[in-house]
């Protein structure tokens, strides 16, 4: 399926986190309204994100929305202990593992076109919740702490991983607070001249 994108946002919910559990993490903007508020706005956002949403023992229709808040918010709160370095929460941490054994399905070998080959289960085709878990585990695994930030935008809610080689990355987005900050700073320039 082809969803309309506009570089960061994908069917006007933002994705530019660099990593699908940072994009999940983001699915209430402050600016924006909480996109999963509805089984509705649940499957849009699982077809936004390439996940299938009737895969796993539960799926998009099963998925209770109160348990996609929950690690919705463990993972926010995850975010700034990664970023923070501190201790996160035990019962963030236990909210994970339960997706993480949910979602585990051991390797399967089968034999095809004359040898033996290992079948590994495909994010997309696990449960939504614990494809995002796992994201965050291979995530917290390896990554570097200074490059999770905030948007620069005291007045935006959005995280992000900065993948960008030298690290400088300060807007969620450049199409959204980058140019607003733009527009902003030149008309301060601007009204400095004229001041003078
Ligand atoms: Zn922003």
């Amino acid at each position: 399926m082809t969803t309309p994108q506009d570089g960061d946002f994908r069917d006007g919910m933002p994705f530019l986190g660099s990593r699908l559990w940072i994009d999940f993490a983001n699915s209430a903007p402050v600016a924006l309204g909480d996109f999963l508020a509805t089984p509705e706005g649940w499957a849009r956002w699982l077809a936004a994100a390439g996940l299938k949403a009737g895969g796993g023992p539960k799926g998009a229709a099963g998925a209770d929305l109160a348990e996609v808040h929950a690690l919705r918010a463990a993972l926010s709160r995850l975010f700034d202990a990664l970023q923070t370095g501190s201790r996160p929460a035990a019962s963030d941490l236990d909210l994970v593992n339960q997706y993480l054994a949910a979602g585990a399905t051991p390797p399967r070998l089968s034999w095809r076109d004359g040898g033996l080959r290992v079948e590994q289960q495909e994010a997309g085709d696990m449960d939504p919740l614990a494809a995002i878990a796992t994201d965050f585990a291979d995530f917290a695994a390896q990554h570097e702490s200074a490059r999770l930030r905030h948007c620069a935008n005291p007045e935006c809610s959005l995280i992000f991983y900065d993948t960008a080689r030298n690290g400088t990355r300060r807007w969620c987005s450049m199409s959204a607070c980058g140019n607003r900050h733009k527009v902003r700073s030149h008309r301060m320039r601007a009204a400095k001249l004229e001041c003078s």
